[in-house]
């Protein structure tokens, strides 16, 4: 049986074997499960959508969940002979995997897409008409983007007007044991910023355990697995430990416990990650927390992200420029709007082994898109 990358879709629905050969980034090292993917046709536009599998140095602990490994969506979009690429990891606690992303791609592609991968405005517009599956379009999106900047020659950041330089990056310590979370704070010494994951019977232990490890700065995220008793009983404690932030403590519609968290005399601030997703969140997270965490695998893409970055700052929301575990390529994509944000979490492609692609930089903290066109990452191998 053939797999899916051996057809070609056409605008017209029909299937016809592809008549090129690999491109460099599908010839990747990193294990790869599953169909490699399909390729869709819209007009002289081709775009080739298929799943890879990044393994992770550590086992990743949150709130409610742990993984080794990280599958996420790639697409290239190939027109006038230049190569754009793109990739997302679907936002699982919203139900979307990469399966049901390669569907969406399937299916949509040639009706949003169009003949013009400059038409970016457009082609959101017909994208966002689609409910759900925001990985997908986050890694068109991306594709695009890189697309028009290896087109004309210049670096995405570049074309948006921005500086390639934004805060430094927190580097993400997850839920371990006690001894665990301090031989990771001990680890990460190289990173000024460390974001840890709480939401377990140990939270202000494995704290105290990285301030004794470390003089980074602290911020903490509970994924959404934090009472409202709890946050107050730790709050005391977080201030004393001299922790940042607060990130997700409760349940996205625990508005609630947000609300009543505010009213606490001695706080800190409180942004909304899980419960973010793209332009239309903004305001109703203005009226309970103090900021939010944008990420491009929720938004949809770059130019959403862009315009809720806006529309929190007019909104007085502090904003941070959050990712999913990603290569270099997907964390590419949210490096070109770094210089945006007052805080960055980009260290999604920190934590993976046998990275696929190259390209970003890492200095004194601060992940940064090269100068090179488009998204400015190359296949590592
Ligand atoms: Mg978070």
């Amino acid at each position: 049986m053939r797999r899916p990358s051996e057809f070609r879709a056409s605008t017209a629905g029909f299937w016809r074997p592809a008549d090129r050969a690999r491109l460099p980034s599908e010839r990747s090292a990193t294990p790869e499960t599953g169909p490699a993917g399909s390729l869709c046709q819209s007009g002289r536009v081709h775009v080739r959508a298929r799943k890879a599998t990044l393994a992770l140095a550590e086992p990743f602990t949150i709130a409610r969940t742990s993984r080794r490994v990280q599958e996420v969506v790639r697409v290239e979009l190939e027109h006038e002979g230049v190569v754009g690429l793109g990739e997302a990891t679907p936002v699982y606690y919203w139900g979307e995997t990469v399966e049901s992303a390669l569907g969406f791609l399937s299916a949509e592609v040639a009706a949003a897409l169009g003949d013009d991968p400059f038409a970016l405005e457009a082609i959101g517009r017909r994208l966002a008409a689609r409910p759900g599956e925001q990985a997908a379009k986050c890694a068109l999106d991306a594709a695009l983007h890189d697309w028009i900047g290896k087109r004309v020659g210049q670096p995405v950041w570049r074309l948006l007007g921005l500086a390639p330089t934004g805060p430094p990056t927190s580097y993400t310590i997850g839920i371990d044991t006690v001894e665990g979370t301090a031989d990771r704070a001990r680890r990460a010494c190289g990173f000024p910023i460390l974001k840890v994951k709480v939401g377990g019977p140990d939270d202000l232990a494995r704290l105290e355990a990285v301030r004794r490890e470390s003089a980074a700065r602290i911020r903490v995220d509970g994924n959404e697995g934090w009472t409202l008793e709890s946050a107050r009983e730790l709050m005391p404690a977080l201030i004393e430990l001299g922790v940042e932030l607060v990130e997700q403590p409760f349940p996205a519609e625990d508005v609630e416990s947000f609300r009543a968290l505010r009213e606490l005399s001695t706080r800190l601030p409180v942004l909304v990650d899980e419960g973010c997703r793209d332009l239309a969140s903004v305001a109703p997270i203005a009226a309970y927390a103090d900021g939010l965490n944008v990420k491009l695998a929720k938004a949809g893409g770059l130019r959403e992200a862009i315009r809720m970055i806006h529309a929190a700052r007019a909104l007085r929301l502090r904003v941070m420029l959050g990712c999913m575990i990603e290569s270099e390529l997907g964390i590419a994509a949210a490096a070109q709007i770094a210089s945006l944000a007052d805080d960055v979490d980009l260290d999604g492609h920190l934590l993976i082994v046998d990275p696929p692609f190259a390209g970003l930089g890492f200095k004194a903290g601060r992940v940064t898109p090269s100068s090179h066109p488009g998204l400015g990452v190359r296949p590592a191998r």
